[in-house]
């Protein structure tokens, strides 16, 4: 006899922010394919439409694509109305909308001896607005939309959120101060989560990527025009003890187990997915 851990799955609701971008649509394929009615938010209109339609046409579950804006209070409570209407109550909250921003990126890695007039290219040259958008969307952008959609599964009894986070939580990679800081805070803030609604029913965690070759880092790590590995690029393969870069569906079997009662006694941890990289010491 086979046992299907996951069909208590089946015929649940799950909001997936982000859910047009690459790591969110495999994520959505995984969900759907669990038989887990989906809302597929994305600031990106065609984004979204066009998964849902797709995952419509393949997949036996509800599926909506719906715009929304993570940083936007409102916009989040108009799409819960609309998804309750359509898909009833919701179950599960997948906060994968985020990302980095070249506006808060510094150029240089590190401040060297003689930098001249290349101080732009550093910390002191970082602009504040570019900043302060990449902190919230990763940031900001994780906890409204959990103050939103929750609001169900207090009434429930039972649900889940899952962050997504990243291996610069852990320890922040050179160039990417706001991005860094934003998923540093997602982790302290699934810990924060996981302990204020602890008797509610609802299990907060996260998963932290490793490296997924998506359009957010396509260009620091492969080169434009070659396809080459970069500098960066070869530096990241040499520290992911497994020697590559992940696929999005890697993610599948991590979401799946953090969803399911598999996992009923799990609230408040990061799970790398990582191919080892944040096990590694580099030496
Ligand atoms: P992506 O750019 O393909 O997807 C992000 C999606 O979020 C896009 O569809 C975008 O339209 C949407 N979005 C942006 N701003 C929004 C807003 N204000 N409101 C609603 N939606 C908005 O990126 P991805 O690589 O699929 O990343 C998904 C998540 O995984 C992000 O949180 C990212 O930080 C994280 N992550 C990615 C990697 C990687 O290697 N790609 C590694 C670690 C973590």
């Amino acid at each position: 006899m086979t046992v299907n851990h996951f069909e208590h799955l089946k015929g649940k609701t799950c909001v997936i922010t982000g859910g047009g971008g690459i790591l969110g649509s495999s994520m959505a394929e995984t969900l759907a394919a669990g038989d887990i009615n989906l809302a597929i938010l994305d600031i990106n209109p065609d984004a979204a439409a066009t998964l849902a339609n797709r995952i419509t046409g393949e997949y036996q579950v509800k599926t909506m694509g719906i715009a929304a804006n993570v940083l936007d209070k409102k916009s989040l409570e108009d799409a819960r109305n609309l998804i309750n209407q359509e898909l009833g109550s919701i179950d599960f909250l997948v906060n994968g909308a985020g990302g980095n921003s070249p506006k808060a990126t510094t150029k240089a890695e590190e401040i060297i001896p003689d930098m001249d007039g290349l101080w732009e290219n550093t910390f002191y040259g970082l602009d504040m607005e570019g900043f302060r958008q990449v902190f919230d969307l990763n940031f900001i952008g994780t906890l409204l939309p959990t103050m939103v959609f929750t609001t169900d599964m207090i009434d429930t009894g039972k649900g889940v959120v899952i962050n997504i986070s990243s291996m610069n939580a852990f320890r922040p990679l050179t160039k990417i101060p706001a991005y860094s800081a934003a998923k540093s805070a997602i982790n302290n803030f699934t810990q924060w989560l996981a302990v204020h609604l602890g008797k509610t029913g609802i299990r907060v965690n996260a998963i932290a990527p490793g490296f997924f070759l998506t359009n957010q880092n396509r260009f620091l790590l492969t080169d434009e025009n070659t396809g080459e590995l970069t500098p960066r690029g070869h530096k990241i393969i040499a520290s992911t003890p497994m020697g590559k870069f992940g696929n999005p569906e890697d993610i599948s079997g991590a979401l799946l187990f953090l969803l399911s009662d598999l996992s009923e006694f799990i609230t408040g941890v990061v799970l790398p997915v990582d191919g080892g990289y944040s096990a590694y010491g580099g030496v």
